[in-house]
């Protein structure tokens, strides 16, 4: 695939882009400086997540692990128990997993090898690019959500941009585009003008740097690329749980390997109806009571609702009930799909790592004070 843009285009682009971004652009702690761990933390807490919902707890993350070798020595569960809140924990765990690698194959040094930092866990074309560029000031493209908006309304790309020619398209732009001198700052930049300026609804094209050299302003189409995706109906999902206690202490238990909860502590629940995101090991065909004893060997007895919650994951919609429940016999043993079934005080609830909706539901239950 040959992409023909004039050099004065590509120059008067750069020039512009730098300039812009030298006088507007936020002062976000990743930037601070070029330390590949920072850029690696920044970049896997952004993927599907904004820059203002991933600022405290890049800090927080960087403060308590500071660099590869901290991260590779730490705990898992204490590593997804710091990313607790900010949703797709398969990204704490690849991290820690690309810290493991780093210190056990690189002595703890990020590699500027393109093809041994695609090997990273986790780090995919886009990941290595911005590695690469903002940590090494190595002159490689990245295409990311902000940017390909960006590169498709300059060169007036309509379609699909997720389509397999037009992505190609997009990342020959990039490539053609970032400069030999500061690639990294220029792809910060092209990444601040999509997050600022050449936003996904009503760009603000009056104030845009690159106003008079993009195509889609210059053919008003700047509205119209890209192309809208339509957005799929959320798939429906129902869920029960049960918070079985016994005298002071709340029965809880932890999700074993894969899945979307891998190592997360929760009531135990089961998968009523629609469809399973969580992986559930029981399905409809169990009730709730014969779940608890499958589950964790605690016979209970269950009674009415007492909190009902519902809460997004990936493209579902979660309605998730729980039951109030009493344990009469039966000793701990994890079921099917848990390491552990514990039983614990409600106060320590705080130390396990939970998914928001558990911890919704462990704080709305105030008997379990
Ligand atoms: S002129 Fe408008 S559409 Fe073009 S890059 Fe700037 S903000 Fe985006």
């Amino acid at each position: 695939m040959d992409l023909d843009l004039d050099q004065d285009w590509l120059r008067g682009v750069r020039a512009a882009l730098v300039g812009w971004y030298d006088e507007s652009a936020r002062a976000l702690p990743w930037r601070r400086d070029r330390d590949p761990y920072r850029v690696l933390v920044s970049e896997t807490m952004l993927v599907q997540t904004t820059v203002k919902a991933v600022v405290p707890y890049f800090e927080r993350f960087v403060t308590r692990f500071p660099d590869f070798a901290t991260l590779a020595a730490a705990d898992l569960d204490e590593v997804v128990r710091a990313w607790e809140g900010l949703g797709y924990y398969r990204r704490a765990r690849q991290l820690h997993a690309a810290a493991v690698r780093v210190v056990s194959e690189f002595g703890g040094r990020m590699p500027d090898d393109p093809t041994a930092i695609q090997a990273l866990p986790g780090v995919g074309r886009y990941m290595a690019g911005a590695i690469l560029s903002f940590a090494f000031d190595r002159a490689q493209p990245i295409v990311e959500a902000n940017s390909e908006r960006v590169l498709a309304r300059l060169l007036a790309v309509r379609g699909d941009t997720r389509s397999g020619p037009i992505r190609e398209r997009l990342w020959l732009a990039a490539e053609r585009l970032v400069p030999q001198q500061e690639p990294g700052r220029f792809n910060q930049a092209l990444i601040e003008l999509g997050a600022l300026v050449c936003a996904p609804r009503r760009p603000a094209c009056l104030v845009c740097p690159l106003a008079s050299l993009c195509q889609a302003r210059r053919q008003g189409l700047e509205e119209a690329i890209p192309e809208a995706r339509p957005r799929p109906a959320p798939l429906a999902v129902v869920e029960e749980c049960a918070i079985v206690t016994q005298g002071s202490l709340v029965l809880v238990v932890q999700r074993g390997a894969g899945g979307l909860w891998e190592r997360f502590w929760e009531f135990p629940t089961i998968h009523v109806e629609g469809a399973d995101p969580g992986g559930r090991a029981l399905g409809p065909d169990v009730d709730l009571a014969r779940g608890v004893q499958l589950l964790t060997g605690v016979q209970a007895r269950i009674g009415a609702p007492v909190k009902s919650i519902r809460y997004s994951v990936t493209k579902h919609r979660v309605a998730l009930t729980a039951r109030r429940g009493v344990a009469v016999s039966g000793a701990l043993e994890p079921g099917p799909g848990l390491i552990d079934a514990r039983w614990v005080e409600p106060r320590s609830l705080a130390d396990l790592t939970m998914s928001s909706a558990g911890r919704r539901l462990a704080a709305s239950c105030e008997w379990l004070e």
